[in-house]
């Protein structure tokens, strides 16, 4: 059988993912990125990897299955990105009875979420405020972790390339090639045209970018997240937490990263993203409700993350309807989901079978056909 070849768009978690295993399936892959690879949202996530409070029950078990696949994919690359800590969390008074009601769902759904005492929570992340917890019961989530993302799409590319992989990096992709309803390739904004049997469309948040045609976008709803990196001497801390002020983590550079879903809702025209500005400061005071010592520090680094979140709101992974050789992989929780998604999507562009089905995360709920 003649060797297929495809296109991946965007050298981000789910495209390095994608390429990997379609590289690994025997197939012909050009990456092709706009900028350097990983530099999207994959490296502006807090990255936690969770199936922690995703509905319906197939997103929930979509992010099992990413979760199982990354242990298994950083056994069988021997990859340094994934760091299976663990999560605690607690709320506040407000949020208690909804805290309660969800890991009482995820221990229906047979998803390890523990309820443990405050001696047990302080003795997992000795660095907490015993009164942060106040009388908040906590859950521990002990197959929850965190991955190093620059790490993983680093590692995942190297490992396609090893299998042949064509990787492009500052290529913009400013056109898709196509014959009547068949997407046939692309061109860059250098003017250099690539051929392939399949494009696929990892563009993660430029997913309705103008430069596709207005027919092959995927409506997304797009928000914000801001990322505070903290050099914190003296304070160690080995877990997530997930609590009712902010989310914090340590990170591979040693920092401790601290987020927030809520610090930002909207950039003017002359927002700047630096370590000066009050709402990374704010941040961090509402990390140090948590860890005290984190008050009289300064951010080192501050980033801003956009999610990549298709307009219901669930991953749209597919091919495009009404349209041949064209296929997109776009969803929030990539980072959770990204080892999967690899797996099903390339298994499904070879014609393979796959235990886990995507049928309710079709494109063509979003998408008329044209
Ligand atoms: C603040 C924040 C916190 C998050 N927290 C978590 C979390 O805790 N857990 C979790 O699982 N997920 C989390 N996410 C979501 C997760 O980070 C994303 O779902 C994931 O990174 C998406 O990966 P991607 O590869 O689709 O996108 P990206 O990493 O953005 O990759 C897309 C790539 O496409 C390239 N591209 C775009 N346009 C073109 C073009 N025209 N030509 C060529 N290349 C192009 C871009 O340069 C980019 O490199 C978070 C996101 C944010 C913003």
């Amino acid at each position: 059988m003649a060797q297929r070849s495809f296109i991946v768009i965007g050298a981000g978690v789910i495209g390095a993912s994608v390429a990997f295993r379609l590289a690994q399936g025997g197939a012909k892959v050009t990456v092709v990125e706009a900028g350097d690879i990983g530099r999207g949202t994959s490296c502006n996530s807090f990255a936690w990897v969770n199936a922690h409070d995703k509905s319906p029950r197939a997103y929930h078990d979509l992010n099992v299955a990413g979760m199982a696949a990354h242990k298994h994919l950083a056994k069988e690359l021997r990859g340094d990105w994934y760091y299976e800590s663990g999560c605690l969390e607690w709320r506040g008074a407000a949020d208690r009875e909804a805290h309660v009601a969800n890991v009482g769902r995820l221990q229906d759904w047979g998803y390890n979420a523990q309820w443990i005492t405050a001696d047990q929570a302080l003795s997992f992340a000795p660095s907490i405020d015993p009164a942060a917890l106040g009388e908040s019961p906590v859950a521990w989530f002990p197959d929850e972790g965190w991955v190093d993302t620059t790490s993983y799409v680093r590692g995942l590319l190297a490992a396609a390339s090893a299998l042949g992989t064509t990787v492009v990096t500052n290529a913009r992709v400013t056109g898709v090639e196509c014959a009547g309803h068949k997407v046939v390739g692309i061109k860059t904004e250098t003017g250099t045209s690539y051929r392939a049997d399949t494009v696929v469309n990892c563009m993660g948040r430029w997913a309705d970018d103008p430069v596709l045609p207005n027919e092959l976008q995927v409506p997304m709803s797009p928000s914000y997240g801001l990322l505070v990196y903290v050099q914190a001497p003296g304070v160690h801390l080995n877990r997530v937490l997930f609590t009712p002020h902010c989310h914090v983590r340590p990170d591979a550079s040693g920092m401790l990263l601290i987020c927030k879903n809520d610090a930002i809702h909207a950039l003017g025209p002359n927002y700047v993203i630096d370590v000066a500005m009050p709402e990374a400061n704010a941040l961090i005071q509402e990390a140090s409700k948590i860890i005290p010592a984190l008050a009289s520090m300064r951010a080192s680094e501050v980033r801003l993350g956009i999610r990549a979140i298709p307009a219901d709101g669930l991953p749209a992974i597919g091919p495009f309807p009404g349209v041949d050789g064209y296929y997109v992989a776009i969803t929030h929780s990539g980072i959770t989901l990204a080892p999967a998604i690899g797996s099903i999507v390339a298994a499904e562009l070879l014609n393979e079978d796959s235990e886990v089905t995507l049928s309710a995360f079709r494109p063509d709920r979003l998408i008329t056909a044209p």
